[in-house]
């Protein structure tokens, strides 16, 4: 009897650890599920847009060439903020979501890349340095700014004067990150809560110091897909400048994405 008792004992034993073994699969399946269905978002990173085949420049052609490929491949351009929120869970992006970057606010930002942006009824972001705007005559002015916002543009601070932040002592750090953050939520009239890190440098340091002032992510030249894994003070950009970017150059760049199929882009 005691045996039986005892055999009945090692079965219902076994039964309930091999359900726990089921449950922990289970939830390693889940994870993984959750991991691959996790966003993952194209940031381009641009700077110039004009003919003049300089090492940060694409020319009027290859951008609109560019704008259209996305629009016809069905990319939904997306602004900082719905990033945020799509990587927090609060909102579902869109199934191929596409942030447009532009750091430094060049003049032709407005006169070349806006008209074509506009043409396709794209969203772009632009990362200012406002000690330069309306002050030097390469630069954009704020009414050009003001007009941008109102149609689809979001700006956001290139810092105030776009050095190394790496070479500057702290107390300079905070001037730059806070001040252009200052002047363009007076000029603009709205939060700015994103960054582009000048040269792209930057450290856990200077992001510390950005997080304290308020900035809710920023953005890097690290080359890369954002996602679920990716830091908010560290996100990565695929740079297309250093004309001529031709449309080969443009899918050798965007091409290593993991959910690149899915976007239809071909190697070619
Ligand atoms: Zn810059």
């Amino acid at each position: 009897m005691l045996k039986k008792i005892f055999v009945l004992l090692l079965v219902f034993g076994v039964i309930l650890s091999g359900i726990e073994v089921y449950k922990s699969r289970a939830q390693s399946v889940d994870d993984v599920a959750q991991v691959m269905e996790s966003p993952k978002i194209l940031v381009l990173n641009y700077h110039q847009v004009q003919n003049k085949n300089t090492s940060l420049s694409v020319s009027l052609e290859e951008f609109d060439t560019q704008m259209k490929y996305l629009k016809d491949s069905g990319c939904v351009t997306i602004t900082p903020d719905e990033l945020y929120a799509g990587l927090n869970g609060d909102i579902d992006l869109p199934a191929k979501p596409v942030l447009i970057t532009f750091d430094d606010g060049y003049l032709d930002n407005y006169t070349n890349a806006f008209p074509i942006l506009k043409k396709y009824g794209m969203h772009a972001t632009i990362f200012v340095i406002p000690a330069f705007t309306g002050v030097y005559p390469n630069y954009m002015t704020w009414d050009q700014l003001k007009e941008m916002e109102q149609n689809g543009i979001t700006i956001e601070s290139h810092t105030l004067t776009h050095p190394k932040l790496e070479e500057l002592p702290d107390d300079e750090i905070r001037t730059e990150l806070l001040n252009s953050k200052n002047m363009l939520e007076e000029n603009l009239g709205h939060p700015i809560e994103f960054l582009a890190y000048p040269t792209g440098t930057y450290n856990l340091h200077i992001a510390g110091i950005a997080q304290d002032l308020g900035y809710k992510g920023a953005f890097t030249i690290k080359y890369g897909i954002v996602d679920s894994g990716s830091n908010l003070f560290a996100l990565e950009r695929v740079p297309i400048f250093h004309s001529p970017v031709t449309m080969k150059e443009f899918f050798e760049r965007i091409a290593w994405r993991q959910s690149f199929d899915e976007f239809g882009w071909l190697k070619k």
